[in-house]
Formats: structure tokens, sequence, C-alpha cells
């Protein structure tokens, strides 16, 4: 018992009513608010919980697995409320919705409705509000769109509210097309206020360290801190020495930020796991210090901070480009993690198209409110794009664990796919007993599609082709079978050219280890062949083809060609590339149509991974000094032809295997590559690059997309809002690529594009690189403490992981590139979407519809438009998302204001009712009022951008202006 106890209770209440009276206990004064003409400390508390890193979002939410990180979201959220309830002065502001989500739901009704009173009162707040805090380099805007919609979702349908301020506080770097969707999402508060938040972002990096309070002011009930002691019958009281510390931080902070308001971020990453302990310390210091009287003090929140920002109407720098690549130190360049986990990103990125074409074909059949739907993939894709996820910074067993939701995911969206599809193909108006049942080949990357390989006698491989996207294509199709006996035929039965290409020997070992290693099975045939056909599919819409056996050759089966003398060209089109026979150097592409003749070559080559000074890591990119090794000067070439395609097989080294595809109809290259695994018996570790180098003057200049949107010009060595001392010439030049890059002189222009988020730079003029895959020995010292050493076992041994992938290369004449990279860049965003199933042709034919669109047949997207999103919400309306692709200037013809007709994009469905909305479908968009933020050194108004008009709800047809993104409620 403590000597207060032994106390009179008379006297203890005299005593308990003097103290309050003095406003000590229970009475501190903390709703004070701004006070105009001080020094204004906004107090912003936060806790910032990583969904997923160094463990899984699981357990960092229940709190398992504490021995790596003492975490639990659960506490926190749990603390909080409690805290929260106690003092309704107090604020607390939340950010990632996928643990919002799962806490919320284990809430009884009770504590429901006590979180929905402190949300409406503004206690606690949402910011950002997406599933995570999406990662701003790897990450593509079609995800980041999608995860934030989901969030605010959750928080518009719990909640009715929509986040007002962004929080953006941990990613590596930011973006600007973060900026653009920052500000078509909310208020454009918010991009401002991230402008805000990156200029405070450069002081705490400066002066004060991370998202942290300063020092001496964090209150994480674990640690070692000094509380305000004010209670006169303990020792060691210390009020007037905290408000001095206090006073003296703020004003050290005040003096590097414009205004009389600063914002302390009152939190770190999963604190508040006892919340009352940092509140009983905010508590005490607000009201000490506005007391004493030289700065105020308040609890306070993103927005009512941009709201007081808002309000001094001062001027503002504006910044156009983004904060890549991001540098914690001279050695330190935050650019390997654009590579990192390649596997993983190529996963994100193939599950991110077939969510858009899954939530298509779940719409045009109708959404399962209960059964397979697309959700749980979303939720895993969602999660996916944090800031430890897509960028390949999580250990690896938290890395397992994203890519085994994101199979989960896939799994069920691919059943949503096969019943819709047997649904659109049945030719009854109905489809309650679907006559085909349909299978994908998810494992296509490993050359595995039993469908295709085992067709059983007397029926026909039926392969149904989906097109997500709003124009007609035409593609080559590509599936491995058992021999070569076999022709192709389309819709209406009529045969087709096929061609046959060989296995070759690394596509048949990588397909007998991965399948083992995935699926724990070894198949005993291994295909003879690809058969390739070209799929011609409309909109929105499907084509059919009929794959049968025969009793001969059933198309033209290539054969490896004997050249004759040293030049050797290949293509079957218009597109032509000469190699060397000698060295299997590329050495110059040509194009008949467009005259274009361009020296270049193409190899392998890797970077020597630092082990010391700064190892290399998963963030991290730190060559060791040496140039990079040449893989291979002299390469054999094995050269196929066939009247679809070209190909150049070459094994560069034993662990580097590329197929150059030149198609009939196509204008560009296509390199499919196999890396890895990569030795690292000489420990070590290697950073591996392709790098083309062409006959071109380009000055240093190189383009790079943002989130695969906007292009942006880099300048080798150089950066335009300070003056860059080079101290990485290779690593400080890297920059992310989720589309692509190019670069130009005055004839040409040389682009590429990729097939993932991955790393590239331009070293030096005429060259591009692009970084595939990474493996070193050494963790790089920033948190994650594991080496990047990716390993897949099967029943008997590991090996290094092995990258398969493609990408893309087209020279055009200057000025006509982004054509080819806007429209390709779609097409390998959203390939062709494959089912399989296996009847009797004639059978199938005479019960399914065997080619259609879901569109007016006669109308297509304009080539400058492309549809994000279609799909149906849980309560049955339906989300539209249009985006013009291409920016001001950029293009002479589809640079302009384009029109869509919904009436015939919606051909099959009345358009009852249309609303638009921000971008993340949480508000009406006439409800969105723009503030008018003072902007430095500008005189007249804001530059018009061309912007399309209010859509009339009986013509349903929508503008778009360059780079524009519409958003658009429909019941339908
Ligand atoms: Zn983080």
């Amino acid at each position: 018992m403590s000597d207060l106890l032994k106390i009179p209770n008379f006297f203890l209440a005299f005593l308990v009513c003097v103290l309050v009276s003095c406003g000590l206990i229970g009475g501190y004064e903390t709703g004070g608010g701004i006070v105009e003409g001080k020094l204004n400390v906004h107090l912003v508390p936060h806790s910032h919980d990583d969904v997923g890193w160094l463990k899984t979002v699981d357990q960092y939410f229940v709190g398992s697995n504490n021995s790596i990180q003492g975490a639990c979201v659960e506490n926190v959220l749990d603390s909080v409320v409690t805290a929260l309830l106690r003092d309704p002065n107090r604020k607390f502001i939340f950010a990632e919705m996928a643990f919002f989500r799962r806490w919320w739901l284990l809430q009884s009704v009770k504590i429901q409705a006590l979180v929905k009173k402190l949300v409406s009162a503004g206690q606690l707040e949402f910011v950002n509000g997406g599933w995570c805090m999406h990662d701003e380099a790897a990450s593509h805007y079609i995800d980041m769109i999608d995860q934030t919609t989901l969030g605010h979702s959750l928080i518009k349908l719990n909640f009715n509210v929509t986040p007002r301020a962004g929080w953006q506080i941990d990613p590596f770097g930011h973006s600007a097309v973060q900026a653009y969707l920052l500000g078509a999402e909310v208020i454009l508060d918010f991009w401002l206020l991230l402008f805000d938040l990156v200029e405070y972002f450069i002081l705490v990096n400066e002066r004060l360290g991370h998202y942290s309070p300063p020092d001496g002011f964090s209150f994480e009930v674990s640690e070692d801190f000094e509380p305000v002691q004010d209670n006169p019958l303990l020792f060691d009281m210390n009020v007037e020495k905290r408000v001095n510390d206090f006073i003296n931080a703020a004003v050290t902070q005040a003096n590097v930020t414009r205004t009389n308001h600063i914002m302390w971020t009152m939190g770190e990453d999963f604190r508040y796991q006892y919340a009352e302990s940092w509140f009983k310390q905010m508590d005490k210091l607000i009201h000490y210090v506005n007391k004493d009287g030289r700065v105020n003090a308040l609890y306070s929140s993103p927005s009512v901070y941009a709201d007081a920002k808002f309000a001094s109407n001062i001027s503002w720098p504006l910044k156009t480009d983004d904060y890549f690549p991001y540098a914690d130190g001279g050695n330190s360049y935050w650019t390997g993690y654009f590579t990192s986990r390649p596997a993983l990103k190529g996963y994100i990125r193939s599950l991110s198209g077939y969510y858009v074409a899954a939530r298509q074909l779940e719409y045009l059949t109708g959404r399962r409110s209960k059964g397979p739907n697309t959700f749980s993939l979303g939720d895993a894709l969602g999660i996916a794009q944090h800031h430890d996820a897509v960028t390949g910074t999580a250990k690896q067993h938290t890395t397992n664990d994203y890519q085994k939701r994101l199979a989960i995911g896939a799994h069920e969206a691919e059943t949503v796919v096969n019943s819709a599809l047997s649904c659109l193909t049945t030719s009854t108006s109905n489809c309650t007993i679907p006559t085909s049942t349909f299978t994908q080949c998810p494992l296509l990357n490993i050359s595995y599609c039993p469908p295709a390989e085992n067709i059983p006698s007397g029926k026909s491989l039926v392969i149904v082709a989906y097109n997500p996207l709003g124009w007609n294509r035409t593609d080559v199709i590509r599936i491995p079978v058992k021999d070569a006996n076999l022709v192709v035929q389309d819709n209406e039965g009529n045969m087709i050219e096929a061609q046959f290409i060989e296995f070759n020997i690394v596509t048949s070992n990588l397909r007998s280890f991965y399948t083992q290693a995935y699926l724990g099975i070894l198949p005993q045939d291994v295909p003879k062949y690809w058969l390739l056909f070209q799929a011609s599919v409309p909109p929105l819409g499907w084509n059919t083809y009929f794959i049968t056996q025969t009793t001969s050759k059933g198309g033209y089966v290539s054969m490896v060609e004997t050249p004759q003398n040293d030049d050797i060209e290949i293509g079957p089109g218009s597109l032509k590339m000469l190699f060397s026979l000698n060295s299997g150097q590329l050495k110059r592409i040509t194009n008949s149509r467009t005259g274009i003749d361009l020296p270049a070559q193409q190899s392998y080559l890797w970077y020597g991974s630092s082990d010391e000074n700064q190892p290399s890591g998963a963030y991290i990119f730190h060559p060791n000094g040496s140039p990079p090794m040449v893989v291979s000067r002299s390469v054999p070439i094995k050269v196929i032809r066939g009247p679809l395609v070209d190909e150049v097989h070459q094994q560069f080294n034993p662990w580097i295997y590329q197929v150059t595809r030149l198609y009939k109809d196509k204008e560009h290259a296509e390199f499919e590559f196999i890396i890895g695994e990569i030795p690292t018996d000489d420990s070590l570790g290697k950073e591996v690059i392709t790098r083309i180098t062409a006959d071109m003057s380009t000055n240093k200049v190189f383009y790079t997309d943002s989130n695969g949107r906007d292009f942006l010009k880099r300048v080798r060595d150089y950066r335009e809002d300070w003056p860059l001392q080079v101290t990485q010439p290779i690593a400080g030049n890297y920059y992310p690529l989720n589309l692509g890059m190019y670069t130009r002189d005055d004839k040409v222009e040389m682009s590429v594009l990729v097939d993932r988020a991955t790393g590239g730079a331009s070293i030096n003029d005429g060259q591009m690189e692009i970084m595939f895959h990474r493996r070193m020995l050494h963790d790089d010292g920033r948190g994650v403490g594991e080496a990047l050493d990716e390993t897949v076992c099967n029943t008997t041994t590991c090996q290094g992981l092995a990258i398969h992938g493609n990408y893309y290369m087209s020279v055009d004449t200057v000025g006509s590139g982004s054509r080819w990279r806007r429209t390709t860049g779609q097409e390998i965003y959203s390939p062709l979407l494959l089912a399989f199933t296996h009847e009797n042709q004639e059978d199938y034919k005479a019960s399914h519809s065997t080619r259609s669109t879901t569109m007016d047949p006669n109308y297509s997207l304009p080539p400058n438009v492309a549809l994000i999103t279609l799909q149906e919400l849980e309560d049955g309306s339906v989300l539209l998302r249009l985006a013009h692709l291409y920016e001001a200037n950029e293009d002479v013809d589809l640079s302009t204001l384009v029109k869509v007709e919904l009436k015939k994009l919606f051909a099959q469905k009345m358009i009852k009712t249309i609303r638009e909305t921000s971008l993340s479908a949480n508000q009406d968009k006439s409800a969105i009022k723009r503030r008018p933020w003072k902007v430095e050194d500008r005189s007249g108004p804001e530059p018009s951008t061309v912007r399309g008009g209010p859509v009339d709800p009986s013509a349903l047809v929508v503008e778009l202006g360059p780079m524009e993104i519409r958003t658009f409620i429909l019941q339908v």
C-alpha cells in the first residue's frame, strides 16, 4: 500500500480538490487549438504500421513473432481508442486500412459505435486511407488507384467520411504521379500538403531523423524517456525543464519552416502499443507549454495543419518533377529496390493486369456477394503495393506471405473468370447452366500448360482469348504442345497459319525444376514444340480457336537455320535486325517502312556488388567500382525462321539465355530472357543488366516513366533543383521504370518497354541499360537484416532464383515513338486472357458464341484512351474509370481532347444514372473544392490544362483531356 493511501480520506479529498483546481490531475487544458500570432506546434500522434516487413501483415496485427520485432497493431488500435475516449481533445491519425479492417471486424457493435463517434468528432482521422502506404517507385498507377479505392470505400461505408490528407511518410522517394493522384483523389490540399510534407522531410532528414518526434519527446511505453513530472508528492519534478526542452526544439524547427505553424510527428514504426503512455505526456506538455505562453502547442492532424498553412496565405514553391533517386549517403543510393525481387515484381504486375480483366468479366456476368469474387485478389494486390512489399525490401518469409496471398486471390479470381467466360460464351441468354468448364494456365511462365499439352482424342483444344482492352488487337498466342500434328482453326472453322518451334533445353530445365518446386510434381512428358498462331480479338470481347489433332504436320515447323555468311538478317515484317554470325552480336536495326537504319548492339553485363563500405542490398545499389563485366563478347547464335516470327536464340553464358523475336505484323523486337541462377561461388554479389547501345547523340538526356504514366526527362549527373555532387556515377543515375524508358537524338527515338517494375539508366550517350536481376550476399543495413539472396527449392536441391521475363524495343522516327510506347504498353499490361477447354469442335460451335464484343460491334475506344476500371461494386453499381494515355504535346494527333461514347461502350446495357466522382470514387466530383494555394514566382493564373467537360446524362459522352483520368459510378 502506498503512503498516499494511508492519508485520512477527508484530507485526500481536499488534496485532490486543490490539485484539480490547479489543473494537475485529470484537468490538463489541451483544447485551446491554434493561437494566432504565436508559433503553433501541431502535435500529430501517429503510428507507422508497415503492412508486412520484418514480420507478415498478420503477425504484425496479432503481435506474434515478437522476437523479430515487438509490434502488435491490435494493441495500437485497442489502446488508442481507449485513450481517445478518455479525453475529447486528443487526436490520432491512422493510415493503413488493411490493418484497420482486421481490427474493425473484431469489434463489438458498441465499440464500433464509439469509434464512429471518434471519427465524426475528428479525434480519429484516416489519412491516406489506402489499403497500405504504397511505394511510389515500383508501383503502377492503376495499382495505386485500386489500393486507395479499396481503403476509401471501407472508410466511406463504415464512417461516411472521405480522407482529406495524404500521408506518405516512409516511401523511399516521391513520384510525380503520386502528386497527381492525391490531387485528384480529394480536395487539392493533398497535393500541396504533400509538398509541404516533403519540405518537412528535408528538414527531418537533416536535423531530426525520420518521422519521429524531436529527440526526447518519444513516449513509447517500452522506451527510456524523461516523463513530465508535475506531481509535488513525488520526487523529480521537472516541468520547467521539459517545457524549456519543448520550446527549444520547437524554435529550432521553426527557424527552418515557413509560417508560424510547425508539425511534430508524434510517433514512429508500430508505436502506441500502450497509447496512454504517449497521450499522458502530450497532455502535460500542451498544458504546461501553453501556460508558459512562449509557444502554443496543440493536438492536431495533417488536415488541421494544412488548414492553418492555407490560412497563412503565403506562396509556396511548386515542384513538378519527382524525388528520385533518394540517397542517404554518398554511397547509399536507394536504387537497388527498383529491381529487387524481380519475380515478386513480375507476379504483382501480371496479376495487376489480370485483376483489371477479371473485374471486367465479373461485371459482365454479375458479381457474387457470396462465393468466389475478385475481392481477395484486390486485397492481396492492395497489400502488395506496400513500400516494403513490391519494393522487394521485406524479409523472405514475409515475401513468401505476400506471394501466398496473391496466389490465393488469383486462384479465386480464376474461378470467377472461368465461370464468367462460360457464361458469356454460352449461346443461350441465361447462363445458369454453363456448358463449358474452362481452365487457365497461370504457370505458362514456366512453360507449363496441361490442357494444351494433353488433348484427348476426338476432341479439340478450345482456346477462348478474351481481350480486356477497348480496341481490337492481333497478337501471337504461344502454347506448349506434345507434337506438331495439330491444326489451328478459327471460330468459323477456317484453317489458320500455325508455326511450331522446338522447345529448347533451357526452357525444359526451367519447367521441370519449377513444376517440382511449385507443384511438387515432375510431369512425365516434356512438350516438344511451342505452337504459335495469330489471334485477332475484338475489344472487351473474345474469339475462339480450335486446336485439333491430325495425322501429319499441321503447320510450319521451324528448323534451325545454317547461316551461309556472317551477316544474318532476321524479321518477317518491315522491321529487320542484322546480327553477326561470328560474334553473335546485334549490328543494326532497320525498318523498311520508316527508312530507319540504326547501328545498335545489345549485350548482358553484371555489376559486382560492393560488400563493404555500404554493401549493395535489398534497398541500395552500390556497385563495387569495377566496370561492369560483359558476360560474353562472342555469343553463339541460333536462328529460327517462320511465317509468323523469326527468332534468334542465344546462350550468353551458362545462366543467361535470350530469345530475340521479330513478328510478322509488329514493328518492335521482343526479347525473352531467362536469367539465373546467378552464381555466387566466387563470393561476389551480381546485379545483371542488359545494355543497348546505338549510334545516337543523346547528350545525357533520357526519359523514364513515373508509375507507368508520365515520362519524365532525366539528365545524367544532373538534378534540376540543386547542384548534384556525383558520388555514384552509376547508382546515382538509376531511375525506376514501370512502363519503360527512351532516348532520342534529332532523327530517331529508341524505346524500351518492360513487363514489371525495374530500374534503368543511360550511363553513356546512346545507351540504355535495364537491371533485371540481383543476387547479393550482404545486408545493406537499412533494417531488413537479410541479404537479398533468393533461392528456390525442389525436393532435393535449392538453387538461386531464375527470372523469366520480357522486354520490348522499338526504334521510331523522332516524335512518333509515343504511339508505340502507349499502345504496346497497354498490350503488355493487359495481355490476352486465355481460357482452355476440351470439346468436340462442332458441338462447341453449335452451343457457343465463338466471337463477340460486349461493346457496340462497330465501336472501339479511341487509341488514346484506356479503360482502367470496369467493376461491379458490392451495391450493384458500376465503377468506370477512363484514362487518357497521352501527355500534352506528346503526340501531334493524340494529345488532344477525346470523346468516349458510353452508350456504345455499354451497348448491351442501359445506363440509368451516371455520377462523376473523385478518383477513389468516395465522393461526388462536384463536392470537391479546390483551394487556391498560392504558388511562388507565378504572376498570372494557373496554366490551363485541357479537361473534359461535364457529362450530359442523355448523350453520355465522356471527354478526356491529355493525362486526364475520370471516374464514374453508373447504375445500369
Ligand atoms: Zn514503412
